[in-house]
């Protein structure tokens, strides 16, 4: 009877860790949320590297001069004398601040792009292109939704 109950009891201790095994290891990849007044739709974008609709997002009318900061943890990412009209639909810049991201390279929809996230918290912001029209030669494609715009006084 004893041996009975300790073998229950150690198929129940195995079935408990093949649940909790996969959650440790999901969890340990999840960026952290440092911002708790997020929405669902920027977590999606900062914490799954979803994409926001293109022409939603209000900062691509944003002409005042300032910074863009990440919406998550606050870090200056952006100074406003990098935005540019890219015409695809969501804020553009030629520039990030020095250190502000990092990249990585991302090869989901079947295409080679450089994804880049933010330094201080790692959250997704967009991706960044070779095809920008200033000198830099830079387009960071970023999600409105993951910036919050500071302007300065
Ligand atoms: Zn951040």
């Amino acid at each position: 009877m004893i041996m009975r109950r300790k073998f229950l009891k150690l198929i129940c201790i195995s079935l408990l860790g093949l649940i909790l095994v996969p959650h440790r290891y999901l969890y340990s990849q999840t960026k952290k949320i440092i911002n708790q007044n997020l929405t669902k739709e920027q977590k999606d974008i900062l914490f799954n590297e979803g994409t926001e609709r293109p022409f939603t997002s209000s900062l691509l009318y944003e002409k005042r001069v300032g910074f863009y900061h990440c919406a998550n943890c606050g870090n200056k990412l952006f100074s406003s004398t990098a935005k540019f009209d890219s015409g695809t639909g969501w804020p553009s810049f030629s520039e990030a601040l020095p250190g502000a991201f990092k990249t990585k390279v991302d090869y989901s929809f079947g295409m080679e792009r450089i994804e880049y996230h933010c330094a201080k918290c790692g959250a997704h912001h967009g991706h960044v292109f070779n095809d920008g029209p200033s000198k830099t030669g830079k387009r960071f494609c970023n999600n409105g939704l993951c910036l919050i715009f500071i302007p300065s006084e």
